[in-house]
């Protein structure tokens, strides 16, 4: 028999909030983890993404507060804004028309505006390493009263180089507080960090064998490196996914990559960690709304976050390791609901999925695009042999020809195998963003005065703006 929230003892107020929320029986994290969080025990959570960690540790904190003190009572640690404001909007939930105090303390965000709005003594707070130190430092903020301090993505926390920062942070409640630390994934140094801070930690696991959601289906497509961008179009094109991730590999310049893709046609913006905090709420927020189809993220930046309506996620880039990979599939087939990652690999990529599939127990199918389904390559190659046998019988110009199918094998079926048109084209149909810029005339095509050199620059830039053309023109 499952557990319901009354057996849980949670109080009335959060009781009758989570029926207005729609939330009705507890998940197995939640069933576990909220009698021992009662109980004032340090602990571990870690249970799979999108298992409602959040709620797990949020109703039991919830509950220690006492609102006729003027103290901060309960403290949330996390990585990235994003996040932040993701749990400050569930806490706000929670307690809307009730007399707890809550604050946000997140980089980026003016600190005199949150110094001021300390004044109001928030009873709970969410914050980041680095900024509820900087606030420590000059004495605005004190977390001696701190009964309950949780870090939530805690091995993302001491991962992003502000260990000291957290262990600061840490040093700053009592060491009779209850320390909590929450994550999908506990890495070996995470548990090392658990054995200093945490006191008899209460380790609360659940599934630990089945590390991804079941209803997450693993598939990859193979292309070469310069067709990455072509074929995560022809992908969504051919999917149409409501909302989608896509991932990349920590870059430079997140502003190229995300320029690129909008100039092939695909609906995307880009979550920076340099932006400015207003730039990024913005992108959140449109891309929570449906306004545009795909966010290009990088891992640290999507740590997290629970998107309603994701379905998919790619990576353009192969993850870094096992528990990125889970962490970036995790943001769709949440709650069990249905969601499906695709990872595009070139050839030399692809042992880094099989690691995967060993490491994390799962399966991830190749797929090739053909006649508007994703299928298995090998019906893919026996009918592409059809195929060409077919176009070759007929007048050499009435095949059609696609821009980046050159060399691949499995991701771009040949000529006429998939549905093609000039990619110049077809990139402004699948456009549901903002009007982009007219694509440059390809004079290096077929022109046998342009120079070889010209020839493999516009190659490698094919699909990219005119000003990002200049730009790698110029460095050369
Ligand atoms: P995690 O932190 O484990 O990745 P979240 O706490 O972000 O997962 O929760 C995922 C989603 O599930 C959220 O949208 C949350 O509101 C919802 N949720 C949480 N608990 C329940 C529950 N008991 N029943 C239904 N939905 C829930
Ligand atoms: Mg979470």
């Amino acid at each position: 028999m499952s557990t319901s929230f009354e057996q849980l003892q949670i109080a009335q107020t959060y009781l009758d909030k989570l029926k207005e929320l729609g939330i009705g029986e507890p998940t197995p994290i939640q069933a576990e983890a909220i009698p021992v969080l009662k109980q004032g025990s340090d602990a571990i959570i870690q249970s799979q993404t999108g298992t409602g960690k959040t709620l797990a540790y949020l109703l039991p904190a919830l509950e220690q507060i006492d609102p006729t003190q003027k103290q901060l009572q309960v403290l949330v640690v996390v990585p990235t804004r994003e996040l932040g404001m993701q749990i400050m909007q569930e806490i706000e939930k929670l307690t809307a028309d009730g007399p707890i105090r809550s604050q946000s303390l997140i980089g980026g965000a003016a600190v005199v505006r949150q110094v001021e709005k300390l004044r109001l003594h928030p009873h709970i707070v969410v914050g980041t390493p680095g900024r509820l130190l900087e606030l420590m430092k000059i004495k605005k903020l004190t977390l001696h009263h701190v009964k309950v301090g949780v870090i939530d993505e805690v091995d993302q926390v001491f991962e992003l180089g502000s260990m000291q920062d957290v262990e600061s942070v840490l040093k700053g409640m009592l060491k009779s507080s209850q320390k909590v630390f929450v994550s999908a994934t506990i890495p070996q140094s995470t548990e090392q960090a658990a054995g200093r801070w945490l006191k008899e930690p209460v380790i609360i696991k659940i599934n630990a064998s089945q590390r991804t959601a079941e209803t997450l289906e693993h598939m990859y497509v193979l292309c070469q490196e310069r067709e990455k961008v072509d074929t995560l179009r022809r992908l969504v094109r051919l999917i149409k996914p409501k909302s989608a991730i896509v991932f990349i590999n920590v870059t430079d310049d997140i502003a190229q990559v995300v320029a690129k893709l909008q100039y092939v046609g695909l609906s995307i913006e880009a979550l920076y960690g340099e932006a400015s905090k207003q730039d990024r709420a913005k992108v959140m927020g449109s891309f929570r709304e449906g306004k545009f189809q795909l966010l290009l993220a990088t891992d640290v930046a999507a740590r997290g976050l629970d998107i309603e309506g994701v379905t998919h996620v790619f990576h353009l880039d192969p993850a870094t390791n096992a528990e990125y990979y889970l962490h970036r599939v995790g943001r769709t087939g949440r709650m069990g609901r249905e969601g499906t990652t695709i990872s595009i690999v070139t050839p030399k990529e692809q042992f880094i999925l099989e690691k995967f599939e060993k490491q994390l127990g799962i399966t991830i199918e190749p797929k090739a695009m053909y006649e508007g389904r994703l299928v298995d390559p090998a019906q893919d190659r026996s009918a592409a042999t059809m195929r060409s046998r077919r176009e070759a019988a007929r007048p050499r110009d009435a095949a059609p020809v696609r821009s980046g199918s050159a060399g691949s094998h499995y991701a771009a079926a040949p000529a006429g195998a998939v549905r093609t048109s000039a990619p110049a084209t077809d990139a402004r149909e699948s456009s549901a963003g903002p009007a982009k810029p007219a694509a440059p005339k390809h004079t290096a095509a077929g022109g046998k005065a342009v120079s070889k050199a010209q020839r493999e620059r516009d190659r490698k830039s094919k699909g990219a703006p005119r000003w990002l053309k200049e730009k790698q023109q110029n460095k050369e």
